[in-house]
């Protein structure tokens, strides 16, 4: 199985953007205080991780 790194674009108080770091998936998320939302879905068999260290256990293992 594929596995992606997120890489942080954006960061908002309470929300998070993320984007994965290979161009060829494109997935991208936001993670709030309501949880993940996924905007595009990108490589859907990979696995996504990644996250600030604030947020890292909300989005160590992104799906
Ligand atoms: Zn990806």
């Amino acid at each position: 199985m594929e596995h992606h790194e997120l890489l942080i674009e954006a960061q908002m108080p309470g929300e998070v953007l993320y984007v994965c770091s290979r161009p060829d998936c494109g997935r991208r998320l936001v993670a709030g205080v309501d949880g993940l939302t996924v905007i595009d879905k990108g490589d859907f068999f990979a696995t996504h991780s990644g996250g600030s260290p604030g947020l890292r256990m909300n989005v160590s293992v992104i799906r």
